[in-house]
């Protein structure tokens, strides 16, 4: 495009503009806040020129005598000349702070992957992100945390694309994650990595789960890892440990970040770890959920699939990845060897396959640097990625199977069989330590050895539930508890429309109350069974059917011997306590009676061969207690139906 100025002088778009300004130049300074009405009409010129604006400002100069436009016209180069400096200037100086302003390199890189950053360099780089690549990605706060802060999430991508979730730092002192994860997303930004892993996917990425833990930054907060100097801590601010907290979800953390997981749907899930434990050689284990080591299914295959092809492209990058936790059967005894197991839903990655999605533990292993540490997660991020570029298709498509009235295999446990497998380890030695009295393990890094060891790949059930045919029913008394958690998982309930007569219900034949608390909670373990039974109940029943997506968790919640189950975790203790008593002098009296039915009188007798019963005299006023009409039908007796 040609542009003519009215001194004659034709700049054309190519033309260098700054040498053209300055050749036109004819007198050095114009001040732009001139009271004369034609200087203003100038640099309305002027402007029209610069930004080629349209052609109303030529008009408007043209009906200017000529006198006049010849002398503007003299000042015209002068000013093109100032307002070219100046915004030469301007437009370095912005450069140089957009520059500055969008540093995408973390402090980790900086400080030779020595240190790492703290929370605000973190909400920094999420913004930054998003402002160096506003078509790509997204900075997006999730809420606030008990101390405060805002929780942030970086989308990379579009969500309607497979989604990819990786979160790093849910125990805030194993943080290699997080640096791993700005370094890759920098490098594939800006087309350092080609093909782009990122091409097809899209990525949602939570830097820091555990926000205020990491900010109880010090040096020693774990002992059995080298580096960074320093870092945060295991747990909340609330002292809840986040990877534990899946199922009941009491952490706001875990409320907002499962909320936008459920949101974001992705077909993939990564919880970046550090691992403590043994020394030995393999960066990483990768402990993807599901594999066939217990299922069949094209989910359970897909999660194999995905794991077999991530091992192998790790192995193409130099790392050492064992598809399994690598924690020995018995502590501290490396002979005992390594197994598959399927963690309980209160773990992120088993929660993500109860919620019918692939998920993976990723634990380096904390006795190598933190450099070659942050380079394990980079390569296991990026190698994951191009694994689900190339399977994630039919991803999205699981979960779509029922339970209704069938068994389902809920718990598992390793079975007997195994292969001996050479493990890469370290020469170690067993001496009696002078300081516990008895003996203890020292690994020499120096001197690699091949461990033969069992590996238990195997699993069988080790806890199987009959589901229901319809649904459970919860009491309203207990809503305002479970609805709230029911909500965070996005499971459906409803008000009971039909109540079954005959429901089956649980009773307790043997509760056991966890002496120690866990998580805040008081957690119990019972035995029993379900049985047909009549029951009176209150109006408004709560209905959560059966027939809705995941219904394993379902079973996971309200089966009462499941480990993570609401009953388990202690939300329904109040029912496995005895509330009303029989004064015993009262007992005595009502035994007397009752030995007078011949029925009764044979039973106690019956009961009386057994020498604990007859020892135990609570246990026999008991016997009495039961069977008369005062006694609490409640007591131990699970308020939940299912039918
Ligand atoms: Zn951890």
């Amino acid at each position: 495009m040609v542009s003519k100025v009215s001194n004659g002088h034709s700049l054309d778009s190519s033309e260098d503009y700054f040498l053209s300004t300055y050749r036109m130049a004819r007198k050095p300074f114009i001040k732009f806040n001139s009271p004369l009405k034609s200087e203003n009409l100038l640099i309305v010129r002027y402007t029209a020129h610069f930004f080629k604006l349209p052609k109303w400002c030529d008009k408007s100069w043209n009906k200017r005598p000529y006198p006049a436009r010849m002398a503007y016209s003299n000042q015209l180069g002068a000013h093109k000349m100032y307002f070219s400096v100046s915004l030469s200037v301007v437009m370095a100086v912005f450069t140089f702070s957009a520059f500055a302003a969008t540093d995408l390199t973390t402090i980790a890189e900086k400080s030779g992957w020595k240190q790492t950053g703290r929370a605000d360099e973190t909400e920094r780089l999420c913004h930054d992100f998003q402002k160096s690549y506003p078509s790509r990605v997204k900075c997006k706060a999730l809420g606030k945390t008990p101390e405060g802060r805002t929780l942030y999430s970086m989308i990379v991508g579009k969500l309607t694309d497979p989604v990819v979730w990786v979160q790093a730092g849910i125990h805030a002192g194993e943080i290699d994650g997080k640096d791993a994860t700005f370094w890759l997303l920098k490098d594939i930004l800006t087309k350092k990595i080609q093909p782009d892993p990122l091409a097809g996917l899209c990525l949602v990425f939570i830097p820091i789960m555990n926000l205020d833990g990491h900010e109880r930054f010090a040096k020693y907060n774990r002992p059995n890892q080298v580096g960074p100097e320093e870092m945060g801590w295991r747990v909340t601010s609330q002292n809840y440990n986040l990877n534990r907290d899946y199922v009941k979800v009491d952490a706001p953390e875990m409320r907002m970040i499962t909320t936008w997981w459920r949101k974001v749907n992705p077909v993939l899930s990564l919880d970046l770890h550090v691992t403590d434990g043994a020394q030995f050689q393999p960066q990483v284990g990768l402990v993807v959920l599901p594999t066939t080591a217990f299922g069949n299914s094209n989910f359970h295959k897909a999660g194999s699939a995905f794991e077999t092809a991530l091992v192998e492209k790790m192995k193409a990058r130099g790392q050492m990845a064992l598809p399994f936790y690598p924690s020995f059967e018995e502590e501290d005894d490396p002979k005992t060897g390594f197994s598959r197991y399927v963690s309980n839903p209160r773990f992120s990655q088993s929660y993500w396959y109860h919620q019918d999605r692939l998920g993976m533990l990723v634990e380096s292993h904390s006795w190598k640097d933190y450099a070659n540490r942050v380079k394990t997660h980079y390569d296991t991020v990026l190698s994951s990625l191009e694994v689900a570029q190339e399977q994630s298709k039919d991803w999205r498509m699981f979960g779509k199977y029922s339970v209704n009235g069938s068994k389902v295999a809920l718990e598992f446990k390793h079975t007997d069989k195994h292969t001996m497998i050479d493990f890469p380890g370290y020469e170690y030695k067993k001496i009696k330590s002078p300081i516990s009295g008895v003996e203890v393990i020292e690994y020499d890094p120096s001197k690699k050895q091949v461990w033969k060891v069992p590996f238990y790949e195997e699993l069988s059930p080790s806890l199987v539930v009959t589901a229901p045919k319809t649904g459970y029913l919860i009491q309203p008394s207990e809503a305002a508890i479970i609805l709230p958690i029911l909500d965070v998982h996005g499971i459906k309930y409803s008000k009971a429309k039909i109540l079954p007569p005959n429901p089956q219900v649980f009773r307790a034949t043997k509760t056991e109350f966890n002496p120690k608390s866990l998580e805040g909670h008081h957690t119990l373990k019972v035995e029993g069974e379900w049985n047909e039974e009549k029951v009176d109940f209150p109006a408004g029943m709560i209905f959560v059917s059966i027939s809705q997506r995941s219904p394993k968790f379902i079973l996971h919640l309200f089966e009462p011997k499941a480990q993570d189950s609401f009953l388990s975790w202690g939300f329904f203790n109040r029912y496995f306590e005895q509330k009303e008593y029989m004064e015993n002098y009262v007992a005595h009296q009502v035994g007397l009676e009752m030995l007078k039915d011949p029925k009764i009188k044979k039973e106690f007798e019956e009961k009386m061969k057994d020498k604990a019963f007859a020892d135990n005299s609570e246990e026999r006023y008991n016997f009495f207690y039961r069977k008369h009409p005062s006694w609490d039908v409640k007591f131990n007796r699970y308020p939940v139906y299912k039918f």
